[in-house]
């Protein structure tokens, strides 16, 4: 199932081997509940409880694409939600930080980096508005909710020559990359539409249900 999600990601335009190897090598039905099992490998955004979704496959390619990620890079991500693009990143070779508002996805995608192994992701409960300053700066950081607006606190925690991916918009979103290339001075692109959960203010304490 893995091997034609793969094929249906190539179709639809993405190139990047080391990507696509990736979300070959992660079993991406370990992040869904079991009423989804039989459609975790469907080119799909899934429920992950909490209001909120594992992203859709072609957006992590999409995503982790335009990361051009070198071995080693410091990535930061905004959004853990599940942990699947945290995998990906980790298995690209990046030193990954993770950032996620809501507790009750913070300690699941805890729970997943340890069952699958990846003891080096470093997951945080933080307001993804405010960055992750105590590590800045990064190579590359990506927001993997809508923004409304480019926090000016990611663009400060970028090393010159780094990279932030964000999607920018309200209804809908423009995939934007802005280029560091020295303090203060940004190449800002504007590439293709997609639709995001949105990217909220404030931390959300665990809560029994
Ligand atoms: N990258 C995720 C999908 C993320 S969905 C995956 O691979 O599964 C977007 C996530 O962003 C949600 O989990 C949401 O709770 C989180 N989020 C929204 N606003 C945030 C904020 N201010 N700081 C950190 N995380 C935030």
């Amino acid at each position: 199932m893995r091997r034609k999600l793969i094929e249906q990601l190539r179709k639809k335009g993405i190139e990047n081997e080391p990507v696509l190897e990736a979300i070959g090598d992660i079993p991406r039905h370990f992040f869904l509940d079991k009423a989804f099992e039989e459609t975790a490998y469907e080119d799909r955004a899934f429920p992950i409880g909490q209001e909120q979704t594992i992203s859709q496959p072609y957006t992590v390619a999409y995503q982790t694409s335009l990361l051009d990620i070198k071995k080693r890079d410091t990535v930061l991500e905004i959004g853990t939600g599940s942990g699947y693009q945290a995998c990906v990143l980790a298995e690209m070779g990046a030193r990954v930080f993770t950032v996620e508002r809501n507790e009750h996805l913070h300690l699941f995608a805890k729970k997943m980096f340890d069952i699958l192994e990846y003891p080096r992701i470093r997951a945080y409960l933080r307001d993804g508005y405010k960055g992750l300053g105590e590590f800045a700066p990064f190579d590359r950081i990506l927001v993997t909710a809508a923004a409304p607006y480019i926090p000016d606190a990611l663009l400060k925690q970028l090393k010159p020559g780094g990279m932030l991916i964000i999607p920018v918009g309200k209804n809908q979103q423009t995939m934007t990359r802005i280029t560091k290339v020295k303090e203060k001075e940004f190449i800002h692109e504007e590439l293709d539409k997609f639709r995001f959960v949105p990217f909220l203010k404030g931390i959300k304490k665990y809560a029994a249900e």
